[in-house]
């Protein structure tokens, strides 16, 4: 299944930059979530209005707008300020620009760098998404909120195991490059 879906060879589906979906060092279920995301196929509140739920159908991090896919992942004014810590952590232009989530996911850097810096900027956005749909997973299902400060600090951790899990950095200088990023953003 993976393969087919690494291979765009999926019926039903039109092809998709493999690159911008299937990171190699970013686990392969949150690849997977993400090539959902690029198909406008996560359970979000619109769909399941559409598939008959009776719902009010409210974005369960901002509490104001109608929950979408790019809603949730880029215009929500809660991911707008992670991203806007994130940001601010990592003295690094990493942003999502405009609101297109294809345009978006199509254009993220697909190169991976040597530095820890440049392979956080590979995995973020991935990262990002992976951990705000976790959130807004949290809130409905479990009634547990977390702010955005809390977010950007479960996305390093992530991006760093990865790391470490990649060889890309060890167990402790993943720990210090966590805590220097979070020191930027206290
Ligand atoms: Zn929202």
């Amino acid at each position: 299944m993976y393969r087919a879906l690494m291979e765009n060879r999926c019926p039903g589906f039109s092809a998709f930059p493999a690159d911008s979906v299937w990171r190699k060092i970013v686990p392969s279920k949150i690849c997977f979530f993400i090539w959902t995301v690029a198909h406008n196929s996560i359970l979000t509140q619109d769909k399941l209005k559409k598939r008959g739920w009776s719902l009010a159908n409210r974005c369960d991090l901002c509490y104001t707008n109608e929950e979408t896919n790019a809603h949730m992942l880029v215009d929500c004014i809660f991911t707008k300020q992670v991203w806007s810590i994130i940001r601010r952590s990592c003295r690094q232009s990493v942003f999502p620009s405009g609101n297109d989530l294809d345009v978006i996911l199509k254009n993220w850097p697909t190169d991976i760098p040597d530095s820890m810096e440049g392979w956080f900027v590979y995995c973020a956005f991935h990262a990002v998404c992976w951990c705000i749909w976790l959130e807004r997973n949290n809130r409905i299902f479990n009634g547990i909120s977390r702010n955005p400060d809390q977010i950007v600090r479960k996305v390093l951790k992530n991006v760093a195991g990865w790391g470490v899990a990649n060889g890309k950095i060890d167990r402790l200088g993943a720990a210090t490059w966590v805590r220097e990023r979070i020191r930027q953003i206290q």
